[in-house]
């Protein structure tokens, strides 16, 4: 009987799934897909390894299903419906925030569970939903192997300095620190680098992970040196509704001058602001370029200059920059933000071949660019499954 692993990546409205061969270091998933939409309207869809979609009337029946925990159970009984030849092995979970406790992937245990809930606050848009898939997961199988694999993790490379807030002292000590995020998906990256840029993957390199949620990372040696999120996903870059790097007074002056509480704060951080805050349109990058309103335009531009702006900073702590590689939904779909982006990076001696940028192609910079350009499609899924297969060996 064929052995397979399940990755799961639970989202603040999307549950993301595949699996994979547990005995192979393949990093092609046998099937894959995801339930979109949760908490409106769920949406269910899911291919095999050759992209065919499969099975309809599963979805019309996930479409029913309101809350997390409730599709996460109709996920696995399809899956067990549907892949009854195959023995599952163990599950993997993408879990946003390991805190200082977690660096490496670990497999979930009671008391394991119970130090990841702590951490809740610090990702509270991702990590309930986490944690809601393995207790899904052990409800369902008890005696299943299930890893958490953390976001947080790549980025413990980098130096103190770097992770550090000029706070006192017993505060950093306490844990209040720069973790930074995706990093499986830096992870990733860093592991196809060699194939893009060959000997120069060692080199100064910042990967841009621009998503829903968007952060960038500058690497060294293909290791974390430094990153634009911080103590939570709210840093550094505007995202789709996170409002990223602010002034920390205006959050004194909502709370004092305009009487919000912690969670109206919150939520207008998380939910409401970035591009949707901006345009009061939408926080959906494709959407914002598809509209004519001067709103939309706004938002579009201050992505990009908040973009070019941070990844600047991040130069210094590599000395320099060889190469820019753009991933995730914008990233690797948007030639326009590629384009806006980078036209603010020709001091840094970047250069873009407008054609190739248009077709997104894997090289986009032109010959002449001083710093090579790629487009790269992450896979943070195989990074869960590879830490899974590490650990069943
Ligand atoms: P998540 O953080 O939820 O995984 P994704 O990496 O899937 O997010 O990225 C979603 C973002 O990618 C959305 O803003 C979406 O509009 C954007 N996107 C996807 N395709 C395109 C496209 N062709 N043009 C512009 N933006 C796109």
């Amino acid at each position: 009987m064929n052995e397979v692993l399940l990755t799961l990546n639970a989202g603040s409205s999307s549950l993301k799934f595949a699996m994979f061969d547990a005995d192979t270091a393949s990093t092609r998933a046998r099937m894959s897909g995801e339930v979109a939409n949760i908490g409106r309207a769920p949406v269910f869809s899911a291919k095999d390894a050759n992209g065919k979609a499969l099975d309809k009337g599963a979805m019309e029946k996930l479409e029913a299903a309101s809350n997390h925990a409730h599709l996460i159970a109709q996920l696995l009984q399809w899956i067990a419906r549907r892949h009854g030849d195959q023995r599952l092995v163990a599950v993997g979970h993408r879990v946003v925030h390991g805190g200082r406790q977690f660096s490496k992937p670990t497999r979930v245990t009671d008391s394991v569970l119970q130090e990841l809930e702590t951490l809740v606050p610090l990702a509270p848009l991702h990590q309930p939903h986490n944690l809601a898939a393995i207790r899904a997961v052990a409800k369902w199988q008890p005696d299943l192997p299930q890893i958490a694999c953390f976001d947080t993790g790549f980025h413990r490379s980098q130096t103190r300095l770097a992770q550090l807030f000029a706070l006192p002292r017993a505060l950093s000590d306490e844990g209040i620190i720069r973790y930074g995020f995706h990093g499986l998906s830096y992870d990733y990256i860093a592991g196809v680098l060699p194939e893009y840029l060959g000997d120069q993957a060692d080199g100064r390199v910042i990967v841009a992970h621009l998503g829903n949620g968007a952060s960038m990372c500058a690497m060294k040696n293909r290791k974390s040196v430094a990153t634009s999120m911080g103590f939570t996903a709210l840093d550094g870059l505007m995202m789709g509704s996170r409002c990223g790097t602010i002034d920390p007074g205006v959050l004194l002056y909502l709370l004092q001058a305009k009487g919000m509480d912690a969670s109206t704060i919150e939520d207008l951080l998380y939910r409401q602001s970035g591009l949707l805050g901006v345009s009061g349109i939408s926080n959906d990058m494709y959407v914002l370029e598809q509209s004519d309103a001067p709103h939309a335009r706004d938002a579009i531009d201050l992505f990009n200059y908040r973009a070019a702006s941070i990844l600047a900073g991040l130069v210094p702590a590599i000395g320099g920059l060889d190469a820019l590689v753009f991933t995730a939904g914008i990233g690797e779909n948007s030639a326009l933000t590629r384009q806006l982006i980078c036209d603010q990076l020709d001091w840094l001696g970047v250069a873009l071949e407008p054609a190739e940028n248009d077709r997104n192609a894997a090289l986009i910079s032109a010959a002449k660019s001083r710093v090579k350009v790629f487009v790269v499609p992450t896979n943070e899924e195989a990074i869960v499954a590879r830490d899974c297969r590490s650990f069943l060996s």
